[in-house]
C-alpha cells in the first residue's frame, strides 16, 4: 500500500508541482544546479542522482530545512523517504535525529549539522533486532542519543551522564509495557513522546506533539497488533 507522501515532495511532503516552466534549481541535498520544471510549493528539489542515493542521504536534508517544533511531524516525513522500511535499523537514527531536529527549532540552540552527523554516526552502530536480542529496543536508545548530544554528555559526566540513561530507560519501559512483536514505527513514536515529556520536564524545553498520535503505516506491518496497538486509528 503507498501513503499517503509516495508522490509528495520528499522534504517536506506538499504535493510537487509540475509547472511546464524548465527553471534552474538547486538540489537541496548536493545543493549542485539543474534544470527542473518540477519542485514543490516551497521550491524543494531532489535532484535525480540524489534520489538514487535513497533515503538517509535525503533524511539530513529534510531535517536541515524542516522548521517544525513538533519532532513527530519529522519523524513522519522521515519514514516517508524512499528506503526507510517498515522495520529496520535506520529507525536508530530517525528517532534521534527528528528529536534533535525539533529541539534546535524550539531554542535556537545546538549546531544542526553537527549534531545530525554526530547522531547519524553512532546511530548506524546500533545493529537490527537489538530490541529482542539485547532486549534493548534501538528507538530509545536514539532517544537515549538525543539527550547525550543535547546536554554534551559523556562517560565522565555526572548530571548528563544520569540524564541521557534515565531517558532511555523510561523509554524501554514504556516500550516494553505496549508489548511484542516489535514495530519499529510503534517504538519510535513511544520513544519520541517519551523523550518530548522529559525534556520539557528536566530541561525546560517545551517541544509541540499532536493530541493524539495516529499511525498510518499500520497496513503495511504484517505482525501489526491491529485495534490493540495504542496507535491504531481504531484503538479504543
Ligand atoms: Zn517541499
Ligand atoms: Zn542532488
Amino acid at each position: 500500500m503507498e501513503n499517503e507522501h509516495s508522490h509528495g515532495c520528499l522534504v517536506c511532503g506538499e504535493e510537487l508541482v509540475y509547472d511546464g516552466v524548465p527553471q534552474e534549481r538547486e538540489c537541496v541535498v548536493c545543493h549542485r544546479r539543474f534544470i527542473s520544471d518540477c519542485a514543490c510549493p516551497h521550491g524543494h528539489y531532489v535532484c535525480d542522482a540524489c534520489h538514487e542515493k535513497g533515503g538517509m542521504t535525503m533524511a539530513r536534508a529534510v531535517c536541515l530545512e524542516a522548521k517544525d517544533r513538533d519532532p513527530l511531524a519529522i519523524l513522519l516525513r522521515l519514514m516517508d523517504l524512499p528506503d526507510v522500511h517498515m522495520h529496520g535499523p535506520e529507525h536508530h537514527i530517525l528517532v534521534g535525529s527528528a528529536l534533535l531536529t525539533a529541539y534546535h527549532n524550539c531554542t535556537g540552540k545546538l549546531d544542526l549539522p553537527t549534531a545530525l552527523t554526530e547522531m547519524a554516526r553512532r546511530g548506524q552502530q546500533i545493529p537490527g533486532g537489538v530490541c529482542g536480542f539485547w532486549g534493548c529496543c534501538g528507538a530509545a536508545i536514539s532517544a537515549g542519543m538525543f539527550m547525550s548530544i543535547v546536554t554534551g554528555s559523556t562517560p565522565l559526566k555526572e548530571k548528563e551522564w544520569s540524564m541521557c540513561n534515565r531517558l532511555t530507560a523510561q523509554c524501554l519501559t514504556r516500550i516494553a509495557e505496549l508489548g511484542g512483536p516489535r514495530c519499529c514505527k510503534r517504538d519510535s513514536y513511544t520513544a519520541v513522546k517519551t523523550a518530548v515529556e522529559f525534556t520539557a520536564r528536566e530541561l525546560g524545553v517545551q517541544m509541540e506533539m499532536p493530541k493524539k498520535i495516529v499511525c498510518r503505516f499500520y497496513p503495511q506491518n504484517a505482525q501489526c497488533r491491529g485495534v490493540r496497538c495504542l496507535y491504531n486509528p481504531h484503538h479504543q
